[in-house]
C-alpha cells in the first residue's frame, strides 16, 4: 500500500513538470526570443514505472519488480545525484552525462549507468501484447534474416554473458543494427565502450533481475522475455533515432530566424579582439577547446575531412543546411568568445563561483582562464548547444549575420579589385562552392597570363603610414595567411597589398609601402 501511495505521489508530480515543461516551451516558442541562459544545478529524475509490479507476472514476479524498482533503481538515480551534487558546474541530462562518461569518476559512472539502463528497460517492457511490427522490424530482418534468427543470437549472447551486465540490440553509427553485451551498468551509449550505438533494446542479466523467480535458470528468463518486450517503444526509438537528423534541422532554421543576439558592449569587443590578436596561445587553446567540444556535441554531424568535399576543412557539415555549417566560425570568432565569457559568467556567479577573468591579465593567467572557461563550456556542453538555450540562439544568430555580412564584404570587395587590377579576371571563391576558404584562406582569386593568383579579404578600421611602414587597423582576426595577396574591405574603401613581406606586430598588420597595389 505504501508504495502505490508513493507511486501515485511520484506520477502526479511527474505529470505537473511535465506540464510546466510544455508551457514554458510554448511560452518560449510563441515568444520566440530572449531564451534563457542556464542557471539551475540539474537533477536526475526517477522515471515512473510504466504498469504494476505485478504485471509482467509471465515474465517477472512483484516482488523481483517491487525490490528492482524501489531499491536497485532508485538507489542508483539516489547515489547518482548525491555524486554529481559534489561536482559544482556540472549541469547535464543523464543521457548526456552517459554519453561523455568518460569524463566522470567510476562511482558516477555505475550510478549513471545504472539510472539510466533501468529507465530504459521499463520502458522497454510492456503487460500489454506489443505486436512486433514498424521499420524497426524491417530493419531487423534485413540486418538477421529472420526474426526467429535474431532473437537466436540475442539469446545466444545473453547466455553467454559472464557476470553482470546487459545485452543490448544497438542501432550503430553506420545505421546498422547489432547484438552487444556490456559488463555492470555499462551501456553502449558510453564513450568508453568501443563501437557501442544508440540502445534500442536491452535485457538486464543481473541476478537482481531474476534470482528470486529463476534461481540460476537464466535461460528460461531470457526465453521470457520475449513475451513482455514492447515493440512499439522500440520502434519510437528506432524512427526517433533514425529520422534525428531531419528534425533537427528543420527546428535549426527557426532559431537561426528567431534568435536574438545578446553578446558584448564595444569596450568588451575591443578588448577581447586584443586578447585574441596578441595571445596567440589563448586564441590556440580557446579553438582546441571549441573544436573537441564541437566533435562530441555535434557527433552526427562531424567529418574529420569532409567526404562530399575533398580538399575541405574539418568540422560539422549538414547542420543548419547543407554543405558546411557556420557553425564552424566559432572558434575563432572573438565576438563570441566574447559573449559565451559573459554568458558562462552569469551561470558561475549563480552558481557561487568565481567569473572568468580573461582581459587585463597577464598573459600566463589569460590562458588559465581560457582553459577554465573551456572546462565550463564542457561541462554544460549539451545545454548551451541546444536548440532551447539562449546562447546557443545568440551564438547561431551572431554567426549567421557574420556569414552574410562576409559575403556582402567579398562581393564588394571584388568590384574594387576589378578597378584596382584592371581586370575582369577576379572571381569570389566562395561563389564556386569549393572548400578552398576553409582550407587556405582564400576569398578571392585573379587570373593573370601567369596564373591563378589568390587572395584573403579582410575588414579593416584604417591604415597609417609611418617610419616607412604602413600598418593597418581592426582587422579582426590577424594570422598569417599564404595567399598572394591581402585585401583589406570597409564600407568607404578597398586596399590591396602583395603578401610576400607581410609581417604581424603587436596584432596588426604591418606593409612595404611598395608592396600597397594601387589601381
Ligand atoms: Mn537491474
Amino acid at each position: 500500500m505504501k508504495f502505490s501511495k508513493l507511486h501515485k505521489r511520484i506520477s502526479e508530480l511527474e505529470e505537473m513538470m511535465e506540464f510546466d515543461e510544455v508551457i514554458s516551451r510554448q511560452i518560449e516558442e510563441s515568444e520566440g526570443i530572449n531564451k534563457p541562459i542556464l542557471l539551475e544545478m540539474k537533477k536526475v529524475g526517477i522515471d515512473r514505472l510504466p504498469y504494476s509490479f505485478s504485471a509482467l507476472e509471465v515474465f517477472i514476479d512483484q516482488e523481483t519488480m517491487s525490490t528492482h524498482y524501489n531499491k536497485h533503481y532508485k538507489g542508483y538515480v539516489d547515489k547518482l545525484n548525491k555524486a554529481l551534487e559534489k561536482r559544482k558546474g556540472s549541469d547535464m541530462e543523464l543521457e548526456q552525462i552517459v554519453q561523455s562518461i568518460n569524463r566522470f569518476t567510476d562511482d558516477i559512472r555505475n550510478n549513471a549507468g545504472g539510472a539510466f539502463n533501468h529507465a530504459l528497460f521499463w520502458k522497454m517492457l510492456t503487460p500489454t501484447e506489443s505486436r512486433a511490427t514498424g521499420p524497426v522490424i524491417q530493419r531487423i530482418k534485413k540486418d538477421f534474416g529472420t526474426m526467429e534468427e535474431f532473437k537466436k543470437q540475442f539469446n545466444d549472447e545473453a547466455t553467454k554473458k559472464f557476470g553482470s551486465g546487459w545485452v543490448w540490440l544497438v542501432l550503430t553509427n553506420s545505421g546498422k543494427l547489432k547484438i552487444m553485451t556490456t559488463s555492470n551498468q555499462d551501456n553502449p551509449l558510453m564513450d568508453t565502450i568501443k563501437e557501442g550505438g544508440y540502445p534500442l533494446l536491452g535485457l538486464d542479466l543481473w541476478e537482481h533481475a531474476y534470482y528470486l523467480k529463476y534461481r540460476n535458470r537464466r535461460d528460461q528468463y531470457i526465453k521470457n522475455f520475449w513475451k513482455v518486450v514492447n515493440w512499439k517503444f522500440v520502434n519510437k526509438i528506432y524512427v526517433a533515432r533514425t529520422e534525428k537528423k531531419l528534425k533537427e534541422s528543420v527546428k535549426f532554421k527557426q532559431i537561426i530566424s528567431e534568435g536574438q543576439s545578446r553578446g558584448c558592449n564595444r569596450n568588451q569587443l575591443e578588448a577581447f579582439r586584443e586578447v585574441f590578436n596578441t595571445n596567440p596561445d589563448v586564441k590556440s587553446t580557446y579553438r582546441r577547446g571549441i573544436d573537441s567540444i564541437m566533435k562530441t556535441v555535434f557527433k552526427e554531424y562531424w567529418y574529420d575531412q569532409n567526404q562530399y568535399e575533398p580538399g575541405s576543412f574539418y568540422g560539422v557539415y549538414d547542420f543548419e543546411q547543407p554543405g558546411r555549417s557556420v557553425i564552424n566560425k566559432l572558434n575563432t570568432n572573438y565576438t563570441l568568445f566574447c559573449t559565451i565569457v559573459n554568458d558562462v559568467n552569469t551561470y558561475l556567479r549563480h552558481q557561487g563561483l568565481d567569473a572568468i577573468n580573461i582581459v587585463g591579465q597577464n598573459p600566463d593567467v589569460q590562458i588559465k582562464e581560457t582553459q577554465r572557461l573551456i572546462s565550463v563550456i564542457r561541462d554544460l556542453q549539451f545545454r548551451i548547444f541546444d536548440t532551447n538555450s539562449g546562447t546557443f540562439s545568440a551564438i547561431m544568430s551572431t554567426l549567421d549575420a557574420k556569414h552574410k555580412q562576409g559575403d556582402q564584404r567579398e562581393l564588394d570587395a571584388v568590384v574594387n579589385l576589378k578597378k584596382i587590377f584592371g581586370t575582369d579576371e577576379v572571381f569570389k571563391t566562395g561563389e564556386l562552392g569549393s572548400g578552398e576558404d576553409m582550407l587556405k584562406g582564400v576569398d578571392a582569386y585573379m587570373q593573370t597570363p601567369e596564373g591563378t593568383k589568390t587572395m584573403q579579404i579582410k575588414p579593416f578600421g584604417s591604415y597609417e603610414e609611418k617610419d616607412g611602414k604602413i600598418t593597418v587597423y581592426k582587422t579582426a582576426q590577424v594570422k598569417p595567411y599564404k595567399t598572394d595577396y591581402l585585401v583589406f574591405h570597409n564600407n568607404r574603401e578597398t586596399i590591396v597589398f602583395k603578401n610576400n613581406r607581410t609581417e604581424i606586430v603587436d596584432g596588426n598588420y604591418v606593409f612595404n609601402p611598395e608592396d600597397q597595389i594601387k589601381g
